[in-house]
Order: C-alpha cells, then sequence, then structure tokens
C-alpha cells in the first residue's frame, strides 16, 4: 500500500478583517500524495471539481444547474403574508418578516464576503386565503393534491397584490398562530409543472409555516434548497429514535438549523462562485505540497484544498473560526470532510470526517456533540483512507496529518487570550465566565437578568405546545406527490 501523508501546522496570524488584536491560527497542511495511476497536474479546481450528476442537488460543481437561480450578485424575493378565515392573525406583517430578515440577508452577506445579496420585499399587509388553514391539511409529508392546491390558491390571491414577474425567490409566509398551521411543513416545493403568474414561470416556491419567533436560520436553509444546496443531515426510518445530525453536525447550514457552526461549507462557496479559483487549490501530483488555510468566516486567502478521491468523490479541508457565521462554533480548526457529488439530498452527499473520534463537545449546544470536536488543531493527525486500490476510478490514497512536534491538543486555537473552544467533563470554568459553552453558566453582573439561552431543537415542552401532528408518529416516511427539500426537523427527538 502506497501512503499519502498531511502535515498541520498552525501559526499566528493576524487579519485585518478582524477585530484589533484578533487574530487567528492559519494553517500550512501539506499532502504527501502517493497515488497509483499518474495524477493530473494540479489546476485551479478543475480537475478536483466533481461532475455535477442527475442526483437531487448534486454537489458537483463542474456546472451551474440553470434551473435554480444563482446566488452570484443581487437576488430579489417578495414575502407574502397569507391569513385565513379560521384565525385573527396577532402579529402584523412586519413582526413576521423581522423574524427572517435582516437576518437571512446578513447570513448570505458575511457567508459571501458580500458578493452577494439577497433583498427582501414583504409585502405591506396579510392576504387573505380562500379556505381555512385547517382545510388544507398543512404537514411536513403533504398530500401533493392539498399542497397544490394551497400554492395555487395563494399565488391566485396574492396576484392583485404582486407583480411575479419582478422577483427572482418567492416566500409564501402562513400566519403562524393559524389552526391548521404545522411548523413542520416548512419547505420549498419544487414544481414539476410551473406555476404561471405575471407571465412569470414559478418552478419552486419557499412555504413557511413557521412559529414566532422561528427555529434559527430556518429562512437560510431553505434558501440554500433554492440554491440547489442539499439537505446534509439523515432522515432516519419511520420511528427510528436515530440521530439526524451523524453525518455533518453542527457544520453548514443544510446541516441542523440549530447547528452552532452554520457557514456554509468551502464547497458550497465554490459551488457559487464566491471563491475565487486561487482560493481553491487542487492536489493531484505526486509529492508534497504546502497550502495556508485562512479561516472560512474571513475574506482573502485560500479556502479550500481539495483531493480528487473517485469520479464522484472528494476529500475536503478547511479552516474554521469562531467568527462571523460561525461566532458560537464549538472547537476551530481544519475541518475535513467527504464530498459525493452522485448522492441525492438527504442521503448523505457530504460526511464530515472526525478528528476526535474518542470525544465529544459542547454536550449542551450542539447538535451533535460528538461532530462538535471534529476539527484538527496544531499537532494532531488524522489518519484518511480513501480505498484499497484502483477501483472505478479511485485513487489508492491513504491521508494523514502529522503534528509539528511538542504541540498538542488545541491549544494553539486559542485567540486573545479567550477559551474559544469548549471545555472536556469536569474542567474548570474560565475566571471570566464569558465561555459560550453551556456547562460553563454565563455570569452575569451582579442585579442583571441572565441572558436568554439560544433556542434549541424543538424538546418536550414545545412539541407539547404543538399540535399533534408535530410531534413524531410512525406515518413520517417520506416526501411524496415529488421533491421537496424539507427543514431539518427532528421529530424523534419530540416528547410523545
Ligand atoms: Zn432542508
Amino acid at each position: 500500500m502506497r501512503r499519502t501523508g498531511i502535515l498541520i501546522r498552525a501559526r499566528r496570524r493576524p487579519l485585518r478583517a478582524l477585530a484589533a488584536a484578533a487574530s487567528v491560527f492559519a494553517a500550512v497542511v501539506a499532502w504527501t500524495l502517493v497515488a497509483g495511476p499518474a495524477a493530473a497536474a494540479t489546476a485551479a479546481g478543475g480537475d478536483c471539481a466533481l461532475p455535477r450528476t442527475s442526483a437531487h442537488h448534486s454537489e458537483g460543481v463542474d456546472t451551474w444547474n440553470a434551473a435554480f437561480p444563482r446566488p452570484s450578485t443581487v437576488l430579489d424575493a417578495v414575502m407574502i403574508f397569507l391569513s385565513f378565515p379560521d384565525a385573527v392573525p396577532d402579529l402584523t406583517p412586519e413582526e413576521v418578516a423581522a423574524d427572517h430578515f435582516p437576518a437571512t440577508s446578513l447570513f448570505y452577506d458575511r457567508a459571501s464576503y458580500g458578493r452577494f445579496q439577497l433583498r427582501s420585499h414583504p409585502v405591506d399587509r396579510w392576504i387573505p386565503m380562500p379556505r381555512a388553514s385547517t382545510d388544507y391539511r398543512i404537514r411536513r409529508d403533504w398530500d401533493a393534491d392539498q399542497r397544490a392546491a394551497y400554492l395555487r390558491d395563494a399565488i391566485d390571491a396574492a396576484d392583485p397584490a404582486v407583480d411575479f414577474s419582478a422577483y427572482d425567490l418567492v416566500y409564501l409566509v402562513a400566519d403562524p398562530d393559524a389552526p391548521g398551521v404545522d411548523a413542520d411543513a416548512t419547505k420549498v416545493v419544487n414544481l414539476g409543472t410551473p406555476m404561471r403568474a405575471d407571465g412569470t414561470d414559478l418552478r419552486r416556491l419557499v412555504t413557511v409555516f413557521e412559529q414566532h419567533p422561528p427555529d434559527h436560520n430556518v429562512l437560510a436553509h431553505e434558501t440554500g434548497h433554492v440554491f440547489d444546496l442539499p439537505d446534509l443531515y439523515s432522515r432516519p426510518a419511520a420511528g427510528s429514535d436515530a440521530d439526524w445530525d451523524t453525518r455533518v453536525g453542527d457544520w453548514d447550514l443544510m446541516g441542523s438549523q440549530f447547528g452552532l457552526a452554520p457557514e456554509p461549507f468551502a464547497w458550497h462557496k465554490w459551488k457559487f462562485g464566491w471563491l475565487e479559483d486561487h482560493q481553491v487549490q487542487c492536489v493531484s501530483q505526486h509529492g508534497t505540497s504546502w497550502h495556508e488555510l485562512t479561516p472560512l468566516e474571513t475574506a482573502g486567502g485560500t479556502k479550500l484544498i481539495v483531493v480528487r478521491t473517485g469520479r464522484r468523490t472528494a476529500l475536503a479541508i478547511e479552516a474554521r473560526s469562531a467568527t462571523g457565521n460561525d461566532a458560537g462554533l464549538c472547537r476551530e480548526g481544519v475541518l475535513l470532510y467527504e464530498v459525493r457529488s452522485n448522492r441525492e439530498s438527504g442521503e448523505g452527499p457530504v460526511t464530515v470526517l472526525d478528528g476526535h473520534p474518542a470525544t465529544s463537545a459542547c454536550q449542551d449546544g450542539s447538535a451533535y456533540p460528538p461532530l462538535a470536536d471534529a476539527p484538527l488543531g496544531a499537532g494532531e493527525s488524522y489518519a484518511y483512507d480513501a480505498g484499497p486500490g484502483p477501483r472505478d476510478g479511485r485513487l489508492p490514497l491513504r491521508g494523514r496529518l502529522l503534528g509539528r512536534q511538542g504541540q498538542r491538543g488545541i491549544a494553539p486555537w486559542r485567540r486573545t487570550g479567550e477559551y474559544r473552544g469548549c471545555p472536556e467533563r469536569g474542567s474548570k470554568p474560565p475566571p471570566s465566565g464569558r465561555s459560550r459553552c453551556s456547562r460553563w453558566p454565563a455570569r452575569p453582573p451582579p442585579g442583571r437578568r441572565p441572558p436568554t439561552p439560544r433556542r434549541r431543537r424543538p424538546g418536550p415542552a414545545r412539541c407539547a405546545r404543538r399540535r399533534a401532528p408535530r410531534c413524531p408518529r410512525a406515518s413520517r416516511t417520506g416526501p411524496r406527490g415529488g421533491r421537496a427539500a424539507s427543514s431539518p426537523r427532528r421529530p424523534a427527538r419530540c416528547g410523545p
């Protein structure tokens, strides 16, 4: 067996984009790639750009699927607020719009380094639907005919007030307090046959049924589907108690909507065109090559290293820091993940590799604590094996991350003296008490109320307030009546 080695080093490097005195560690990764068949020369993305396949929301990046709007410059989204005869809205359209904007626009502005602007255009009044909310039997796996009736009624009702030809995205936002509204039904509906309005084909509609306030980042997640991103969580079989977040955990908004590190993977930024060619380095030559990674959350520098491991598979490497959209992440460091462009949305197109398989972290905040400490710090290593030999186009690749002597653990991944990661069980809280780790409760100044905890996944208490269909039912098996990308709910965790 020929072997591949990776060395990772870290050094302190000031970044102008961060606040004064803040600095992060840039990772320097060296590959010693020893492949069986001669590999092509290193190119800017070219040899590592996995082909887009027929898989729904394929992770292929060689071409853009023109059926989806590409978030490259500016897109305009209309928000239509729907009321129903069986409920008088408790909230104003402005209050409901504020649940999602400007937060969603700011998320994409940060993630795209200012390259992409999502402009929201909320209609300033409730649009009355012709039928009671309960008539549509709204639920996660919605009957196709009922859903089609809802969409048709919504577009017809809004048409006098909305010029659909002026918008790239349509959010249909239901009155959160209407009795038939089920938050589990929030999703993007991709229409096999477009609906026509104002001379425009409407190919996909975002149906929003969120409570007030909504799930964290839920609209950013659904909007990611509009931009052809797949679900990265896995949906266990009906009746199973299996975890939904085993594949990517907190990482990327298309995993859990409660993830601590929702910044889109560098792979997704590459797909969108938010990274320049020189920011993606493809390793496809024999020998050793060195790469300096700058944190994904800040502009400039190399963001992604890719090693092609097969015709439709690649190993991706990026650096993550507790900045911007990732301000709440659990563990900084170099993150490794596998990408498969032939996997369907929700079927494992991305798998994060756990740099610390024996430990978990951020037990009380992470969507999936075993992967919360997945990134590698300086001085740590990871053995990667992409397969036993040439087979179906795969390279015989073995990887290993080797640390610099004398450096261990995540200590180098500290910043400005503040501990950025989360502690192992039994350790002492920092003197400042300012850690985000929920195991170390924040110590507010005397006389001030403690901060309200960030709302997490639906727990039993929330489920108890929900109508029965929102909690687990064995009938939840899969989308019906066509492809609909759903928000990552976890009914298995809800109470009975
Ligand atoms: Zn989804």
